[in-house]
């Protein structure tokens, strides 16, 4: 036997083999589609065989008739090919009828002549016919091909294939026939086996085959549901996951619907994928979630008449699979996978659907526990943050208060005694309580934060001011002086006193050796300036972006030493806002600091801050 030879035999047996495999699999199932696929077969195994009874000399007087015969089944192998073609994408119907009309043409013809003295016209005609329609069928086995992914897209590309090989063999064939050539034996030969390999693959896709590519695909869906995981409860976070389940199964899409086992619902789609549900409790969803086992329907609109419209789309008839994501006893969702007319899904594709859904509800359930503890560190350190704060509340209270306590009753004690009234005592009962008031305004001010912090803006002497508040100042071992000139600018003059209070009583503590404390205040054409310096601790460089913010407090544990709120600077900043102002810091650690508030000196740079000053200070 020669190698071309046995080329042309391994061919038949593959073609035979696949005759019986697709026959045996339409008995079973009787899809349009497997009848198809076992015609077309059925076709060319029995070419083949009456090819082996002819070389078997079985049939040796009926030579003649078995030629006739062999023409007759060849010519009709296109027909169920472009049906087959026909399932998958659809085809006109002029089309189908046409080839209809000359597949019986060519019958006739053949009928009409001796198979051996067959004219070049019925040759031709038959040939053209053939090639024609083998080639539709490949363009759309292709074009089928385009609209689907990984395992269906590789079957149909290799169906398109498969057809092309064949259709070029007749086209040799043919050629061979009217030329009388012997040439292109071999080729023909090994195209045929070309087209019967493709086929097999494309239509009767061992299962050893589709479980090896099933489990690459099933690699890439772990990697790419570990890598979706941190976004997965964010909106689109599930579309990864979606498009790597789509891919595992070759479906054209795939969906993730998450279930309310409260409400017994599922969670409210997006606009866009909303659909016209009559009946929640009839959808094939629903009833997976109740009976929660996997589901496979080759037309889910039959299945849920209640709902004829909820399945619509562009695909015509919807193949679905339907799996359940379920942990232990908690239902997270439904995982489908779904399209029009793909034959290729199949009800054995279910157990790795499931596997999947499983391995989704795991990552759903591992995000839900880490959301679970992260709200609960979260609440952890609101109390914590809560018990800082009152103590430090406390804290701030009680050291006026003791000094409060103390001095009444030193001078309730002299007035017992009938001495005279002690000056320094009341003084400091005086200085202390307005201190108290002061801690108290600041909580009351953030507690109204929502709201203005300033009043109406009169034109007032920033320089008077500053030294009144120089003037009340606890100066203890400190040297506060003021200087510059009047600098009458509209503001609200009893907040502006607290901004400045606030920047020389914080001067005075963060010095705790003492040193000068200055006040200065200068007046420019469009802005006054006032500054306050100090020859304190200094702010740390990471400190300074900070310090503006709410509760926000010197970073260095040392500086926790010194009582506070963290709410001074934050009211400064929003008062100095409010009147279209600015604040900044600037500082070397150890060597002190120096606060610069800025203010408009025309009441419509204050409200529209048009001529250059900045909304925002040293904080932002
Ligand atoms: P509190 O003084 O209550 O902590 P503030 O808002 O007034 O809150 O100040 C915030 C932080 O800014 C303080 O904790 C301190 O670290 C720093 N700070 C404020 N003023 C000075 C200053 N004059 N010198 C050094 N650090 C200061």
């Amino acid at each position: 036997m020669s190698a071309e030879e046995l080329v042309s035999r391994i061919a038949e047996v593959a073609f035979v083999t696949l005759a019986a495999i697709t026959i045996v699999r339409a008995i079973r199932n009787h899809r349009l589609v497997k009848i198809h696929t076992a015609a077309f077969f059925a076709l060319i195994a029995a070419i083949m065989l009456i090819g082996w009874a002819r070389d078997l000399e079985l049939i040796a007087e009926d030579e003649l008739k078995a030629t006739a015969l062999t023409q007759m089944l060849l010519v009709a192998i296109p027909y169920p090919l472009l049906r087959l073609a026909g399932d998958f994408t659809g085809i006109s119907r002029l089309v189908r009828h046409s080839a209809e009309a000359a597949l019986l043409l060519s019958w006739a013809g053949l009928a009409a002549y001796h198979p051996e003295e067959l004219p070049s016209w019925l040759v031709i005609f038959i040939v053209v016919y053939f090639v024609g329609t083998m080639t539709y069928a490949s363009a759309q086995f292709m074009q089928a091909a385009a609209t689907m992914r990984s395992v269906s897209r590789m079957r149909m590309s290799l169906a398109a294939a498969g057809s092309l090989a064949i259709a070029a063999v007749i086209f040799l064939a043919g050629l061979r026939t009217l030329f009388d050539s012997e040439a292109f034996g071999a080729v023909s030969s090994a195209l045929v086996v070309v087209a019967g390999l493709a086929y097999y693959l494309g239509f009767a896709m061992p299962g050893w085959f589709k479980r090896a590519i099933h489990a690459n695909h099933l690699e890439q869906f772990l990697a790419q549901t570990v890598a979706a995981a941190p976004e997965i409860y964010r909106d689109g976070g599930l579309d990864e996951i979606e498009s790597a389940v789509a891919d595992a199964l070759g479906t054209p899409d795939a969906r993730i619907v998450l279930w309310n086992d409260e409400t017994e619902e599922f969670f409210a789609p997006s606009e866009a994928e909303q659909r016209v549900v009559n009946n929640p409790k009839s959808t094939v969803g629903y009833r997976v979630i109740q009976t929660q086992e996997p589901y496979f329907t080759e037309d889910a609109a039959a299945d849920d008449p209640e709902n004829p419209d909820a399945y619509e789309g562009s695909w015509g008839r919807l193949v679905m699979l339907a799996a359940p994501i379920t942990l232990d006893d908690r239902r997270f969702g439904l995982l489908t996978a779904f399209g029009g007319l793909p034959p290729f899904i199949h009800d054995d594709d279910l157990t790795l659907l499931q596997v999947m859904a499983n391995q989704i509800a795991v990552i759903l359930r591992d995000r839900e526990l880490l959301h679970e503890v992260t709200e609960a560190r979260a609440r952890e350190e609101t109390v914590r943050l809560m018990d800082d704060f009152f103590a430090a509340v406390a804290h701030d209270l009680k050291t006026p208060l003791t000094t409060i306590l103390g001095q009444g009753q030193r001078l309730q004690r002299q007035a017992r005694r009938g001495q005279a009234l002690d000056q320094e005592a009341v003084e400091s009962i005086v200085q202390q309580a307005v201190h108290m008031r002061r801690l108290v305004e600041d909580l009351l001010d953030d507690a109204r934060d929502r709201g203005q912090y300033s009043g109406e803006r009169v034109p007032s002497d920033l320089f008077e001011i500053a030294e009144d508040v120089v003037r009340q100042a606890p100066a203890g071992k400190h040297d506060i002086t003021v200087s510059g000139d009047p600098a009458v600018v509209p503001v609200d003059a009893e907040r502006i006193r607290q901004v400045l209070t606030n920047l020389v009583e914080n001067a005075v503590k963060y010095s705790p050796d003492g040193g000068s404390i200055s006040v200065r205040v200068v007046g420019r054409t469009d802005c006054a300036e006032i500054t306050v310096a100090d020859q304190g601790i200094g702010v740390p460089p990471e400190d300074i972006q900070t310090i503006f913010e709410r509760f926000s407090r010197g970073s260095r544990e040392p500086d926790r030493r010194f009582s506070g709120l963290g709410l001074g600077l934050y009211t400064c900043r929003r008062i100095v806002e409010e009147h279209g102002g600015r604040i900044e810091v600037e500082s070397r650690l150890g060597a002190g600091s120096t606060f610069t508030v800025h203010l408009p000196v025309t009441d419509e740079a204050a409200t529209g801050g048009e001529v250059g000053y900045a909304q925002t200070g040293g904080g932002d």
